[in-house]
C-alpha cells in the first residue's frame, strides 16, 4: 500500500514537475491526446488544426496535426511574426517529436504560472508546433522491434517508401540559374502540385501550408547527429561536399548558433563526434554546419522554405541516436529546452514593418530589398509583404539600406540600424 503511494508520487513529481511523463514514446493516438490535453489546459492561447489538402491525410490515412500558441491563436495579427517547428519528418528520428510534445506542455504550464519570458513570447509571436510530419513512418519504426531490427533506416521514409526530405521541388536549380543571370532567387514556387502524385501526400500538405501561412522562421527537427545545419543544403555544381552559402549566410549562421550555443553540448569543442571520425568536427565549429558542406541534398524542405516563401528554416540534428530508449528522453529535454526557446525568440531579430500607400492602405506582395551599408553589398534575397502589408526581415546587427518596391508605385528607401537588443 505504502509502496503504491510512493510510486504514484514519483510519477507526478519526477518528470519536470509540470505533470508530464517525459520518459515515454507517444504513438499517434497518444500524441493527439497530448495536444488535446494542452488545448484543454490552455484554451485561450492554443488552437489545434490539421494540414489541408488535397490530399488531407498521409498514405495510411493519418492527419498532420499542428497546435498553435499565441494570444490570438486562431488568426494572424498584423506585424506579429509566425514561427514553426516541424519534427519527425523522418519517421525513425523521434527525439524532436517528444521534445515538441514536452515543449507544448511546458509552454502552457509556464504561461499559467505567469512566467514573464514565456508569456511575452506567446503574446508577441504566433507559434506553430507540428510534432510529426511522418506519423506513418513513426509507427513502422516503433513496431520494428529492437533497435537492432530497426537499424538506421526502417521507418525513415513514408509508407510508400518516399524520403520526404528529398521529395520537395528542387528550387535550388532554378535559384542557381537565376543567380547566374542576375534574376530573383526568392518566391520561386509557381506550379500547383496539389494533384501531382510524384510528390508524397505529406509533402503536398506541407507545401500548401508553407505557401498559405506567413511564416518567418522555422526549424526542421531530425536525429542521428548533433549539429545545427543551415542553407544551402544542395551544392551548386553537384559536388557531394562543398560549402554553398546563401545570400543570407551571416543571418543563417547566427540563427544556427542561437540554437547550438544554447544547447547543453552541441557547441562543445571537446565533445565526442557521433561517427567517431575526424570528419565530424561539428563541436569545433560551434555546433553548426552549412548543409552542402556536410553532404549535398536535393529536394530538401529547408532550402524549399527559403526559396519559395519568406520563411527561413534551419535543420536541427538532435543527437547521435535516432530512436533512443524512452528513459533517456528527459535528458534530451534538459539539453534542448533553453535552445528551443532561444531559437523561437530569433523570429524577432532583424526588423519588421508595414507597407502602405499614401492613404495608409496596406500593400501586399511589395518587395523588400536590403543592402548591407557596412560592406556596401546587396543581400540578394528579397522578402515580400503579406496580407496587411506587414513584413519581417531577419538580419544580424548592422546598418542597412532598405528599399521597398511595389507594382504601380515608386520605390522608397530608408536606412535602418539593427541591433537585435529587443529579444531575450
Ligand atoms: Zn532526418
Amino acid at each position: 500500500q505504502i509502496l503504491g503511494v510512493v510510486l504514484a508520487l514519483v510519477t507526478v513529481l519526477g518528470p519536470g514537475c509540470w505533470g508530464y511523463d517525459l520518459a515515454h514514446h507517444h504513438n499517434y493516438e497518444e500524441m493527439q491526446e497530448v495536444m488535446e490535453q494542452v488545448h484543454e489546459e490552455c484554451p485561450e492561447i492554443t488552437y489545434i488544426y490539421n494540414l489541408e489538402g488535397p490530399p488531407d491525410k498521409t498514405v495510411q490515412g493519418r492527419k498532420l496535426t499542428v497546435i498553435v500558441f499565441s494570444d490570438n491563436p486562431k488568426k494572424h495579427e498584423v506585424e506579429e511574426p509566425e514561427f514553426k517547428y516541424v519534427a519527425n519528418m523522418h519517421g525513425n528520428e523521434v527525439v524532436g517529436r517528444e521534445l515538441l510534445l514536452a515543449l507544448m506542455k511546458y509552454m502552457c504550464h509556464e504561461y499559467k504560472n505567469q512566467d514573464p519570458v514565456i508569456t511575452r513570447l506567446i503574446e508577441s509571436t504566433r507559434i506553430h508546433l507540428m510534432p510529426s510530419m511522418n506519423p506513418d513512418g513513426w509507427e513502422i519504426a516503433a513496431n520494428a522491434g529492437s533497435d537492432e531490427d530497426r537499424g538506421w533506416l526502417v521507418g525513415r521514409a513514408n509508407a510508400n517508401n518516399v524520403d520526404l526530405n528529398r521529395n520537395f521541388p528542387d528550387l535550388n536549380r532554378i535559384a542557381y540559374s537565376n543567380e547566374a543571370h542576375h534574376k530573383a532567387n526568392n518566391h520561386l514556387m509557381w506550379t500547383n502540385i496539389a494533384k501531382n502524385e510524384s510528390y508524397a501526400p505529406e509533402v503536398r500538405m506541407v507545401i500548401k501550408w508553407i505557401m498559405d501561412q506567413p511564416f518567418v522562421l522555422s526549424s526542421n527537427l531530425h536525429g542521428g547527429d548533433l549539429v545545427a545545419n543551415y542553407p544551402y543544403d544542395e551544392s551548386k555544381d553537384g559536388a557531394q561536399q562543398e560549402y554553398t552559402s546563401s545570400p543570407d549566410d551571416a543571418t543563417f549562421r547566427n540563427l544556427a548558433l542561437s540554437y547550438s550555443t544554447n544547447h547543453a553540448t552541441m557547441s562543445d569543442p571537446d565533445r565526442k563526434p557521433c561517427d567517431m571520425s575526424a570528419n565530424d568536427k561539428f563541436g569545433k565549429q560551434g555546433g553548426i554546419t552549412n548543409g552542402a558542406a556536410w553532404y549535398s541534398v536535393a529536394g530538401g524542405m529547408q532550402d524549399f522554405n527559403y526559396l519559395s516563401s519568406n520563411c527561413y528554416e534551419i535543420t536541427l540534428e538532435l543527437g547521435c541516436k535516432k530512436f533512443p530508449p524512452a528513459e533517456s528522453l528527459p535528458d534530451y529535454w534538459d539539453a534542448n529546452k533553453d535552445a528551443l526557446i532561444a531559437f523561437m525568440w530569433q523570429v524577432h531579430s532583424g526588423f519588421k514593418g508595414k507597407v502602405t500607400d499614401m492613404e495608409g492602405k496596406p500593400i501586399s506582395h511589395a518587395t523588400i530589398k536590403v543592402k548591407n551599408m557596412t560592406n556596401n553589398r546587396d543581400i540578394n534575397h528579397d522578402v515580400t509583404s503579406v496580407h496587411d502589408g506587414d513584413y519581417w526581415r531577419l538580419l544580424v546587427p548592422g546598418r542597412y539600406l532598405v528599399t521597398v518596391c511595389a507594382e504601380g508605385y515608386e520605390c522608397a528607401s530608408k536606412q535602418v540600424v539593427v541591433d537585435n537588443s529587443n529579444q531575450i
